[in-house]
């Protein structure tokens, strides 16, 4: 009978694409992947630094594990097991600790999945922080959409963030390699393809490219899909970038662009690389220049120093933007960063208070997004779930649609005319499936 692993994943979507990689290690070493819920021999967990109490958590699911199979072999790496491996290893049970590098060469570094009473660490230092793991994953409910990971680190020193500390300087998966996978995720019928790294707009920079001309290339395949990229910081969303996804239906209408704060005082201290002004006059920009698109915007609340009036500056500047929804994170204290030692550090419960507020805030400017589609078309991709007689998909411009169950419109593009709004969802007519060869103007 086949040994069986589970995996566990904390934080973003690059953690999720990751995991789906060490998983296939397992399998192409003769493991069963099972829930992480069943009596597996080994379990693995995939930390992040990013959530707040990494190490109670990780304690907490390698406890989960033991329950499940007190003599499981308990694996743990990521970005935490990266940064604080001491600390992991200290946790009852865990066997073996693997630092970024050395989780895509699991296997090498265990001859056998045997308990011994010490944990091993096998992490390289930082500076050593230079190998690209391919990883790429399915979206977990809908197997319409795909995590493809075009980049790894970053060379920015935001001063609240150990990401690059974690996952070290920037690098990005050469292009022919990166198309030989994306033609492999195409040829497993994904339809949506998502571009993810920890700063996808920064890819290609030490291989004399970017993210522009990756984009043309990757438009340029045939195929009945479309792509969308994750994330992108807000000085590297170029007008190049933005005038192709403005003209190709193969790019969706949606940018996720981080703001972090929108105070001008906060935004120095955070050392992010643009003005508010600057943010405010891109927003407006990409607005204008594509119709209907959808933009996210991440934020931070309670950063030292943020007062009640950087706070409001925030609130009011996120208000009057054009936006369609926020991803709210509470600023918590990281060793080993410039935030950590700065002045005005923020009590926790107002930290809570304003992550609420801005949370109500982000709901209304769904709503208000959602509503100025009522009675305009929009391309959906519905996946397979069944609840309930309902099915749900995500639109172009990244509207939650929901529908009638029909097993005819799963995984295929389709036209849907908005005429109602069921909070969270958009509701609509179908008038038609659809896809068009796609046309740039650049
Ligand atoms: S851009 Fe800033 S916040 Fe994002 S990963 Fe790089 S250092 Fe961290």
């Amino acid at each position: 009978m086949n040994q069986k692993v589970a995996l566990h994943t904390l934080g973003c979507k690059l953690n999720f694409s990751e995991t789906s990689t060490i998983g296939k290690q397992f399998k192409q070493n003769g493991f069963e992947v099972v829930e992480f819920s069943e009596k597996a021999d080994v379990f693995v967990i995939n930390t992040c630094t990013v959530t707040a109490n990494a190490e109670k958590e990780c304690r907490q699911i390698v406890r989960r594990a033991l329950r499940n199979n007190p003599n499981a072999f308990i694996v743990v790496t990521g970005c935490y097991a990266q940064l604080r491996p001491e600390e992991i290893s200290n946790i009852n049970g865990v066997d073996l600790v693997l630092g970024s590098n050395e989780k895509f060469n699991l296997f090498s570094y265990v001859d056998s999945f045997q308990k011994k009473e010490l944990a091993c660490i096998y992490v390289s230092s930082t500076e050593e922080l230079n190998q690209f793991g391919l990883a790429a994953s399915s979206d977990a409910d809908s197997r319409t959409r795909a995590y493809f990971k075009i980049q790894d680190g970053c060379d920015y020193k935001c001063s609240f963030c150990t990401i690059p500390l974690a996952r070290g300087l920037s690098r990005s998966l050469n292009e022919s390699e990166l198309i030989n996978q994306f033609q492999d995720i195409l040829s497993q019928n994904y339809k949506e393809i998502i571009l993810t790294g920890v700063n996808v707009g920064d890819y290609g920079k030490a291989l004399d490219t970017n993210l522009y001309k990756l984009l043309l290339k990757l438009i340029a395949l045939e195929g009945d899909y479309r792509l969308r990229i994750s994330s992108i910081e807000p000085n590297l969303l170029t007008d190049e970038i933005l005038t192709l996804t403005k003209n190709s239906n193969k790019l969706t209408k949606h940018f996720h662009i981080p703001l972090q704060s929108g105070s001008a005082k906060i935004l120095k201290l955070m050392q992010r690389r643009y003005t508010k002004e600057y943010y405010f006059d891109l927003i407006h920009k990409v607005k204008s220049e594509i119709p209907n698109v959808g933009i996210g915007v991440d934020v931070i609340v309670g950063f030292p120093g943020e007062g009640e009036e950087e706070f409001l500056e925030t609130y009011n500047f996120l208000k009057e933007l054009p936006i369609s929804y926020l991803h709210v994170f509470t600023y918590s204290e990281r060793p080993d960063t410039k935030a950590i030692t700065m002045e005005g550090q923020v009590p926790i419960n107002i930290r809570r208070k304003r992550n609420n507020m801005l949370r109500i805030l982000s709901e209304k400017k769904r709503h208000e997004f959602y509503e100025s589609l009522i009675g305009k078309k929009v391309e959906v991709l519905f996946e397979n779930d069944n609840v309930n007689g309902m099915m749900k998909g995500f639109s172009s411009n990244y509207v939650r649609i929901v529908h009638e169950y029909d097993e005819t419109l799963i995984n295929k593009f389709t036209e849907v005319l908005i005429n109602k709004i069921s909070d969270p969802f958009a509701k609509g007519e179908i008038i038609g499936q659809k896809y068009s060869v796609d046309t740039v103007n650049v």
